[in-house]
């Protein structure tokens, strides 16, 4: 048995989410204690509950420790089986968040799968649905892996409510990927979500994104305001920036008491960091690449200085898989960082 310690670096929820998805890949039995122990609230929350069932739904595993703020889990995964799944969260947890654990699973099974997952689609601190689909997706598929998403509903905090649909077919192996350079850019496009609010708010909002932008002189290609469905009041301001035939997609949820302004200013600054730093691949897709890349057996990418999402993520990686990353500046350009993995022994 694997004994992994949550508090370890980050001390989230990521570090049950990727020893979860590892251990049923690779048949692992695991041991976790001190889940998301760096955490005010530690213990696992709805989401994370969720992340448990659903890997062990698709592995047939025997669970202890799995309930609300439980802080230890032993896991002992059988063997992965394609299905046609339904896990639902009960709260605005992230959905994408549960499908991350679960896609490396359904990823190696012996059949086409698909997974329909209730909860959040759209909350903080997690990657939107529109990231999932637009930046996250044609990675693995440039990867070799056959991954379509639908989302049937949106879902915000408090309650989600939303839902996203996954099929997913068996991928043999995974291509290692080279993302050293981004394609030839294309112009940025900025979308407003918004529901039960006035369109006003969204429209200001790509306005001061808008205004941003025309001072450097950035080309822009289009904005769109679109209502959608939701339980809750809602609003995300999405700004996806393509290069080739990939895409980077940022994003920020409107608040009360959060300016339009603000808003627009958050993922502006975000957007210009990236594109003055020239690489390819964001903060976040960053820390989500390393568990494919290390299925692959190594990559190199592009990126901005490393989270301490993405070293966790890479050492915990590493305990599972005979790989090693290693991050290192790019020497020719300030503020830009080589993710490598390279197969161990
Ligand atoms: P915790 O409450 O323990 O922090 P958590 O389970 O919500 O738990 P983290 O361990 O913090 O999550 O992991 C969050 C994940 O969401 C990371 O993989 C991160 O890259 C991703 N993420 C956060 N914000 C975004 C965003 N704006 N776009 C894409 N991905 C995001």
């Amino acid at each position: 048995m694997l004994h992994i310690d949550g508090t370890e670096g980050e001390g989230g929820g990521q570090v049950l989410r990727t020893a979860l998805a590892l251990s049923v890949v690779t048949r692992t039995a695991i041991r976790i204690e001190g889940i998301r122990g760096k955490r005010k609230k530690p213990g696992m929350q709805r989401q994370h509950l969720t992340c448990v069932q659903a890997a062990a739904t698709v592995s047939e595993a025997e669970v202890r420790g799995a309930g609300l703020d439980s802080q230890t889990l032993d896991f002992t995964p059988q063997s992965i089986r394609a299905g046609n799944y339904r896990f639902s969260i009960g709260t605005a947890g992230s959905a994408t968040l549960v499908l991350q654990t679960i896609l490396p699973a359904l990823l190696s099974a012996d059949a086409p799968s698909t997974a329909h997952i209730t909860g959040g689609t759209h909350n903080p601190l997690a990657p939107p649905y529109d990231f999932v689909e637009k930046a996250f997706a044609p990675l693995l598929r440039r990867m070799g892996a056959d991954v379509k998403l639908r989302i049937l509903r949106h879902g915000f905090m408090p309650s989600g409510g939303g839902s996203l649909v996954a099929e997913v077919a068996p991928c043999k192996q995974f291509s290692a990927l080279d993302l050293r350079q981004c394609g030839s850019k294309k112009p940025w496009r900025a979308r407003v979500l918004l529901s039960k609010l006035p369109d006003e708010i969204g429209a200001k909002q790509l306005d001061h994104l808008l205004d941003r932008f025309e001072k450097r002189r950035l080309s822009f290609d289009a904005t769109s305001l679109e209502r959608v469905e939701a339980d809750d009041a809602g609003n995300a301001l999405l700004l996806e920036l393509p290069h080739g035939d990939l895409c980077e997609v940022l994003c920020a949820y409107g608040e009360r008491g959060t300016r339009a302004e603000q808003l627009a200013d958050r993922v502006a600054t975000e957007a210009l960091i990236l594109s003055s730093a020239d690489v390819p691949v964001g903060p976040f897709l960053a820390d989500q690449l390393l568990l494919p890349m290390a299925l692959a057996g190594g990559g190199v990418f592009r990126t901005v200085e490393p989270t301490l999402h993405a070293t966790t993520n890479a050492r915990l990686i590493e305990r599972f898989l005979p790989v090693a990353f290693t991050f290192a500046k790019d020497p020719q350009k300030q503020g830009a960082y080589f993710v490598t993995c390279e197969k161990r022994g």
